[in-house]
């Protein structure tokens, strides 16, 4: 089997990002590329249909604007972290599972990388970002469990 030469890792930015890149660089060869992606919902989204023309959502362009500041600062270490250029490190808008579909896509992306933690109950019922990303992908798709990686 030829090896993944692109390869993209999805990461929501929390502790358990760390995880997911160890995972991929373990099964990454020497020549693979590998992007870093986090997509950033906009947070009207959360209420939009509960309450579509909310007084509070006027000045969450600022708020938002604020939080991306600081959710890239956050990619840019782990960038540093895991020797990541930044060219490779890549901040989306969106719907987190259509727009690495759609990342995907446009730049021959071999192998998504996500985490995903088997879901109960509610959340199973729900469906994860795993889940939907794996639905639809065009690539191969690896779900790290979460929780689940030893490394010595
Ligand atoms: P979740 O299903 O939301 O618990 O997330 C499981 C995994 O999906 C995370 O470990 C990431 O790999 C990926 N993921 C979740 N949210 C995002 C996001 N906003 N951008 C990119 N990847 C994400």
């Amino acid at each position: 089997m030829a090896e993944y030469q692109k390869i993209l890792v999805a990461v929501d930015l929390s502790s358990e990002s760390d995880e997911v890149l160890k995972k991929a660089q373990l099964i990454a060869s020497e020549e693979a590329v590998l992007h870093i992606v986090f997509v950033q919902e906009p947070m009207d989204n959360v209420y939009v249909g509960i309450v579509p023309q909310s007084a509070a959502f006027s000045g969450l362009g600022d708020l938002e604007a604020q939080l991306g500041e600081e959710l890239k600062q956050k990619l840019t270490v782990l960038g540093e972290n895991f020797r990541v250029s930044s060219d490779h490190l890549h901040i989306l808008n969106g719907s987190p599972a259509r727009e690495i579909h759609r990342f995907a896509k446009e730049n021959d992306i071999q192998l998504i990388v996500i985490g995903s933690h088997g879901q109960k109950g509610l959340q199973l019922l729900l469906g994860s970002t795993a889940n939907a990303v794996l639905h639809g992908a065009g690539c191969d798709v690896l779900s790290v469990r979460i929780g689940a990686l030893k490394l010595h």
